[in-house]
């Protein structure tokens, strides 16, 4: 019977769900009378949270396995977790690629991991990534900010993106009842959270799955919904959400969202292609001036709204006319943040068989070319700000600077500022905008008033 292990480490790789996750492990680990070591080699139990989106992202833990195998041949007792998607993807053939390790546990598991971790205590060798129902998790999450909060709406994803790997591993939608996720924000109010994101793959698919969802053909229970059900939780002062999928942004949720006060003008909503053969190819299910009307209408309903995006180059086929249709959109939209990578084939993906995958260097010759364009219009965008009186929710000290503190703007900008994190923690602050960056913000705090 192996002893308890004492001291615990996480390392979280990938998405806000991953990290939302690995902040209900540790909650499950604290719970189990662990402690957090913030140095790897001081724990007896690791744990890898893992993303296997992209090919780069794979690789990263399998360098971080092999440390903590060696280790493990003289320090038998560590116990070596691997958790999340690639764990989901690979699950058996992981034991076999690194023998050492005593859990291999998928996405939906994470709830569970106290009841994997008794079966590893007594001796045995676990793979858990079965698909089942993700049951509530009741433990006390170790939230890593005191001010802001990930609560998640909606598991797994019921689309089929042909690039993407996350239906494989994080499974079908699985909705929480509207009424376990007002439970979960009303006591992060009660302990002191001013912010929430609520959280989902797709979360504008929020409830589709719940019983009882549809009456006469209408979505009873729909994200929108969802956003008027939970807003008038006292103590929360900001409600975010993502991630968003144009292919499920309503006209009623953009209303909703300028209409109530708590909902943050920030949208996050990938688009992924500037090109509709590739939007087609990628079976993304919008055509991009569909993409077009909805940035629109926003900006017509919250002139200032900040915007952010996913996007992909180098997709199969992607030719270099195709590419300039996203350079375009780009170039159009102006975003506040875009998220850039280089298509790269996933395990168990269509497209990852398709023959006319493109070649690395025209892949990160694009990547490049797009990189510049997104931090020059980040730059224009951010040009706005300059002079003006911005809400700043204060989260933390300025790890660069005692003397000052950082939080975000309701358009989710970085801001940093002069002031003492003990009297300002979790406090709106008007602040006047006096330095502008590509993706952060410099001011002076104004009277509080
Ligand atoms: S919507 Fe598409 S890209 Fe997003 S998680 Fe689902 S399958 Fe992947």
């Amino acid at each position: 019977m192996t002893p308890s292990p004492r001291r615990y480490h996480i390392t979280t790789f990938g998405c806000q769900m991953n990290k939302a996750d690995s902040e209900r492990m540790a909650g499950v680990l604290e719970n189990l009378g662990m402690e957090w070591s913030e140095d790897p080699n001081g724990a007896d139990l690791i744990l890898y949270n893992t993303c296997t989106i992209r090919d780069n992202a794979e690789q990263k833990v399998y360098s971080y396995l092999g440390r903590q195998a060696k280790r493990k041949q003289t320090q038998p007792d560590l116990t070596l977790i691997v958790a999340g998607c690639v764990a989901q993807q690979e699950g058996e053939q992981l034991l076999r690629r690194v023998p050492e390790l005593d859990l291999v546990m998928g996405p939906q598991h994470a709830n569970r991991l106290g009841e994997l971790l008794e079966q590893v205590f007594a001796g045995q060798q676990v793979v858990a990534t079965e698909a089942v129902h993700i049951m509530e998790d009741i433990t006390k999450p170790r939230r890593d900010s005191a001010v802001t909060a990930w609560v998640n709406a909606i598991y797994g994803c019921n689309e089929r993106c042909s690039y993407c790997v996350v239906p494989n591993v994080r499974g079908v939608e699985q909705s929480r009842t509207p009424e376990a996720i007002r439970t979960e924000m009303t006591e992060l109010a009660r302990q002191g959270y001013k912010e929430i994101t609520l959280l989902g793959q797709n979360i504008d698919a929020y409830g589709r799955d719940l019983p009882g969802a549809t009456e006469s053909g209408r979505h009873l229970h729909t994200f929108t919904d969802l956003l008027y059900f939970v807003h008038d939780i006292e103590g929360i002062e900001r409600l975010r959400f993502a991630t968003s999928h144009p292919r499920y942004f309503t006209e009623r949720l953009i209303k909703a969202c300028q209409e109530l006060p708590k909902v943050c003008e920030h949208f996050h909503i990938p688009f992924q292609s500037g090109d509709n053969e590739i939007l087609k190819a990628m079976k993304r299910g919008y055509s991009i001036e569909r993409y077009r009307q909805i940035i629109d209408r926003i900006r017509e309903l919250m002139p200032d709204a900040a915007l952010s995006a996913d996007v992909i180059v180098g997709f199969p086929g992607e030719t270099e006319s195709q590419f300039e249709n996203t350079l375009k959109v780009v170039a159009d939209i102006g975003f506040d943040q875009l998220n850039t990578a280089a298509y790269s084939p996933r395990p168990g993906t269509p497209a990852a068989l398709w023959e006319n995958q493109l070649p690395e260097e025209v892949k990160v010759d694009r990547l490049q070319r797009l990189n510049h364009l997104v931090s020059i219009k980040a730059g224009e965008r951010s040009r706005r700000y300059l002079g003006r009186i911005e809400d700043v929710l204060v989260e933390e000290e300025n790890p660069k600077d005692p003397g000052q503190v950082m939080g975000r703007t309701r358009g989710n900008r970085l801001t940093f500022f002069p002031g003492q994190i003990a009297s300002l923690r979790g406090r709106v602050v008007p602040v006047q905008i006096t330095e502008v960056r590509a993706f952060s913000l410099t001011g002076i705090p104004q009277s509080l008033g």
